[in-house]
């Protein structure tokens, strides 16, 4: 069976973290492919979210450009309303009938998945990665998730990388370099639009 990742976020902007996640996920679980699936309106980030999706969507595209594993997939932008993951991976496993979701995520975004909408749907519909991510231990993630849950999660070891889409977003506005931390051509496509400013 062919095995698709999936991998939801806001992406504003997309960045190291996220690429080496996808990259180590492709690499460890011999994934096919990888969907990044950029969110309309996280329900966690309501009033937060500035920077239109269309242009998070491009940003993806630049990242990503080149690699054939990669690709982005926008079905949250053309729903209506606030995404949902359990939705978005009933729409996946109806367009794709033949793989296997592995839905990726970070230890900081898993360890919220009992506040998400039908976890347990979700849990069914894919087979969760989580990451780790530098400032929230895989202890601490599965404390955070309720107990019967939990078993269902594969929790993967990985050199951390501690970049945030925040902190690239506070580097721009306050005129500082962000060289390294997202590829060349996200840099560009950053000034070029100017963003974050
Ligand atoms: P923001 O600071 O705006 O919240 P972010 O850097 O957390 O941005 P998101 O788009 O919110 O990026 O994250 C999408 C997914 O990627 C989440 O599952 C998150 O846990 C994961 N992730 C983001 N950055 C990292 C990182 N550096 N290491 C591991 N996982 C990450
Ligand atoms: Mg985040």
């Amino acid at each position: 069976m062919r095995k698709l990742g999936v991998f939801g976020g806001t992406f504003d902007p997309i960045h190291y973290g996220h690429l080496r996640i996808a990259e180590e996920a492709r690499e460890r679980f011999g994934l096919d492919h990888i969907l990044f699936v950029p969110n309309k309106v996280s329900p966690f980030k309501i009033g937060d979210t500035s920077t239109p999706a269309t242009l998070r969507v491009e940003l993806v595209q630049e990242a990503i450009a080149g690699n054939p594993h990669f690709s982005v997939w926008t079905g949250e932008l053309e729903r209506e309303g606030t995404s949902y993951t359990v939705e978005t991976l009933r729409a996946l496993a109806q367009e794709f009938p033949d793989s296997a979701l592995y839905f990726l995520t970070g230890t900081d975004a898993v360890r919220d998945i009992g506040k998400w909408r039908e976890p347990e749907a979700c849990l069914t519909l894919a087979q969760f990665v989580a990451f780790y991510r530098p400032g929230v231990s895989e202890a601490e993630a599965r404390i955070g998730v309720p107990d019967e849950l939990e078993p269902q999660i594969i929790f993967a070891a990985m050199n951390g990388l501690d970049i945030s889409s925040t902190e690239i977003r506070q580097r721009v506005q306050a005129s500082r370099s962000i060289r390294y931390l997202v590829p060349e051509s996200v840099v560009a496509l950053i000034e070029k639009k100017r963003l974050y400013q």
